[in-house]
């Protein structure tokens, strides 16, 4: 992405790779063996600012653009997607609070989030309500100067770890989407997290369920009551080109290790590279992989210029996540057998990308936003 990128950008992209290739990289086996958090790396990334890459300076932000953040994403998941997908979780919540929220409200949890010092989760999907939202039960009910806040979120990425979480609810259950308020959910207001997920991939970055009967600030609310589904969907098309951005770092990975397997690997007295098939793999994953990264530059690009970007979004992560999987795939080929173990990272990249084409709306439901924006159906 370094094309995009000023001097300061591209400085600090590298600061980022130094500490991902130095302490994330070579911990990332043990994160996915071990499904344990990834406490350290985060803390690591922390130091940098990378915790609040998403945000502007006034909120204790860097102040890069949109194209730098992909770019250090992409770094953050080359080298450990666990501790991206944990990292990009916590952009959701903080994201919605910069959109959604009022100077008072960032005010007391941004510089706070951009330091390190709280980490966020954003809590939209339900059991009943995941590739439509709007279906969801979860109720906040006005009491006073507080709401109750009841139901259950399901699939939480940090839910039972965050210090604060986005949580979206029914204020009005007559308005349809128009009736879903958004709130920060603090740790101590009282809520219970269920042991995390058993997943096939991501397992470092941990996944809740989430209860709730919970008694929250009106003070805590997001923006005005029924403000919140546009806020979530906002925060989304953000996340899609982080999701992109991921699914670039963890291919390009994939592609390198198959470049130099390919070059070491003696098959028949030559190295595997010599083979044209071989060739023709190699050459496709890396033409594709470059598409994919001009999809997400552009979505990126349209971002950092302040107009609604969910159509370059949408096209980009439904590229991206379609095509590192089958990048990811091919690399493990050109591995053979060794490729299927788990001495080597391929198998791991392929599981870590399989829910790239599922979370933050799957490859059907980007479709449908595409369609949309085209035939302007509703
Ligand atoms: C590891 C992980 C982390 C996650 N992190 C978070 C998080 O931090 N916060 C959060 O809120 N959620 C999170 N999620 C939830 C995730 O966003 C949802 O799983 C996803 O949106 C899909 O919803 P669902 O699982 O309910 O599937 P469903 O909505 O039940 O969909 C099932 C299948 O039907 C297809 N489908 C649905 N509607 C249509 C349609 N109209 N046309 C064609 N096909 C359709 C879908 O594409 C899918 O293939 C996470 C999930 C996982 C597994």
């Amino acid at each position: 992405m370094s094309r995009t990128l000023n001097a300061d950008e591209a400085a600090a992209c590298d600061s980022i790779r130094r500490v991902c290739a130095d302490v994330l990289a070579p911990a990332a086996a043990e994160v996915d063996e071990t499904s344990s958090f990834p406490q350290a790396q985060l803390a690591a990334l922390a130091e940098l600012g990378v915790w609040g890459l998403n945000l502007p300076d006034a909120w204790g932000g860097p102040g890069l653009s949109a194209m730098a953040l992909a770019a250090g994403v992409e770094a953050v998941a080359g080298s450990c997607a666990s501790t991206a997908s944990a990292l990009t979780a916590h952009y959701l919540a903080t994201d919605a609070i910069l959109i959604g929220g009022d100077d008072d409200l960032r005010r007391r949890f941004l510089p706070e989030a951009a330091t390190g010092r709280k980490l966020g989760a954003f809590a939209l999907t339900e059991p009943r309500a995941g590739s439509n939202p709007a279906d969801m039960r979860c109720r906040a009910v006005r009491e006073g100067h507080s709401y109750h806040l009841s139901g259950t979120k399901h699939f939480i990425s940090n839910g039972g770890i965050a210090d604060f979480i986005v949580v979206f609810a029914v204020t009005d259950p007559t308005a349809a989407h128009k009736g879903i308020s958004a709130f920060v959910v603090e740790k101590g207001m009282g809520f219970t997290a269920s042991p995390p997920e058993k997943t096939m991939g991501l397992k470092g970055g941990h996944v809740f369920e989430l209860n709730f009967d919970t008694q929250v600030p009106e003070a805590n609310r997001i923006g005005a009551e029924g403000s919140g589904f546009r806020t979530a969907m906002k925060v989304l098309d953000n996340g899609r080109v982080e999701v992109s951005a991921m699914c670039l770092g963890i291919a390009q990975a994939a592609l390198d290790a198959a470049t130099h397997w390919a070059g070491e690997r003696q098959v028949g007295g030559m190295p595997l590279a010599e083979y044209q098939g071989i060739q023709w793999m190699i050459a496709d994953m890396a033409t594709q992989l470059r598409a994919a990264r001009l999809l997400t530059q552009d979505a990126a690009a349209k971002r950092a210029s302040g107009v609604r970007f969910s159509l370059e979004a949408a096209m980009a992560k439904l590229f991206a996540s379609e095509t590192a999987g089958k990048v990811a795939d091919l690399a493990l080929q050109i591995h053979g057998g060794y490729g299927y173990t788990r001495g080597l990272p391929l198998e791991r990249h392929a599981r870590d990308l399989r829910i790239m084409r599922i979370y933050e709306g799957s490859s059907e439901i980007q479709r449908t936003i595409i369609a949309r924006h085209l035939l302007q159906t509703h």
